[in-house]
């Protein structure tokens, strides 16, 4: 039977060595990712937010297994992705778009080049069939397919981005991470990007991990968000949900940030401020790792880490506020 769940990620640690000892063994570790579960289900759009240096990024590469795990599990279609069969099966499934469209695209290449690449290590096309499905994906993209002969640097930030989505496209994944597709480009393209994400998702079939920075890039295009802090999912919720009822210090602090277009409310409004900077990753402090910098922190914050529980119809969250902690 088919797994309801098209990715299941359980006990996720990705641990970087930043220092060793006099014999070569690791004495400093970075826990960019540590001990994170979540599911995502077919064709459904989950979104990962965070501050810069929360472990997103990283999440999302350790998933594409760019990263090995340190520890824990990946299952992708029911199955573990703990051999390299399972790995190249991956690569053709699973696709990458990146948040930079002036760097991950190589600059000597032609468009058509860059979009055929996949095609070729996959041998999935060749001659004119090959010409064709590059026409296809860059229509497909919103772009004329007259581009595929000229070079990725003569394209705007938004035309990039839609080629980096062609390239992905091209061996037919049924499931994308989105790494900050929209940070880098102007406000104004931001929307036409993330709207087209969304029509090839309804055309194709596709599911979405849309890792951003910001609470209201994901806002309208995830089915679910869920919350990283220094390594740790701390909030998941429906997307409404967590907008109109977060339940985690973190969570409200990261909204209350978000600017409302209407001055008269915008002038009305109590901000939930966090305060100090975002604690070394390498030495995480005791307990709640928000406590440093939660206006609700208590002595038990520091003693006792809060795990991420079911407070209420699939609405989790990670902190000793709320009952059954
Ligand atoms: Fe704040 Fe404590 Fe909740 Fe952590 S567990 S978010 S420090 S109240």
């Amino acid at each position: 039977m088919e797994s309801k769940h098209i990715l299941e990620v359980r006990n996720l640690k990705k641990y970087f060595t930043v220092k060793t000892d006099f014999w070569g063994r690791p004495a400093a570790c970075l826990k960019a990712v540590d001990d994170i579960s979540f599911n995502i289900s077919r064709g459904e759009t989950l979104g990962l937010v965070g501050e810069s240096g929360c472990g997103k990024s990283t999440t999302g590469r350790t998933i594409i297994h760019l990263y090995k795990p340190t520890a824990g599990e990946i299952l992708f279609d029911g199955k573990a992705i703990d051999s390299l069969s399972a790995e190249k099966q991956l690569r053709r499934a699973m696709q990458m778009i990146f948040q930079d469209p002036y760097a991950s695209l190589n600059p000597r290449m032609t468009v058509g080049d860059i979009i055929g690449e996949p095609l070729d290590i996959h041998g999935l096309a060749s001659g004119s069939g090959r010409a064709d499905r590059i026409a296809e994906l860059l229509q497909m993209v919103g772009l004329n397919p007259g581009y595929a002969s000229r070079f990725a640097h003569e394209f705007s930030g938004g035309q990039r981005q839609r080629i980096g989505i062609a390239r992905a496209l091209a061996i037919e994944p049924r499931f994308i991470i989105c790494d900050e597709p929209i940070s880098a480009l102007d406000v104004s393209i931001q929307a036409q990007v993330v709207n087209l994400l969304e029509h090839l998702q309804e055309k194709l079939g596709l599911t979405y991990l849309f890792i951003a920075h910001d609470l209201a890039m994901v806002k309208h295009i995830s089915t679910r968000v869920a919350v990283m802090y220094l390594g740790k999912i701390v909030e998941i919720a429906g997307s409404t949900e967590l907008y109109n009822k977060p339940q985690h210090p973190y969570t409200q602090a990261l909204l209350s940030a978000i600017a409302i277009p209407d001055p008269l409310v915008e002038s009305k409004r109590q901000r939930l401020l966090l305060t100090g900077d975002l604690p070394n990753p390498i030495n995480p402090p005791s307990g709640c790792r928000l406590r440093t910098r939660c206006h609700c922190a208590m002595p038990r914050c520091a003693e006792q880490e809060p795990a991420l529980i079911d407070i209420g119809a699939g609405h989790m969250a990670a902190c000793h506020l709320h009952p059954g902690h």
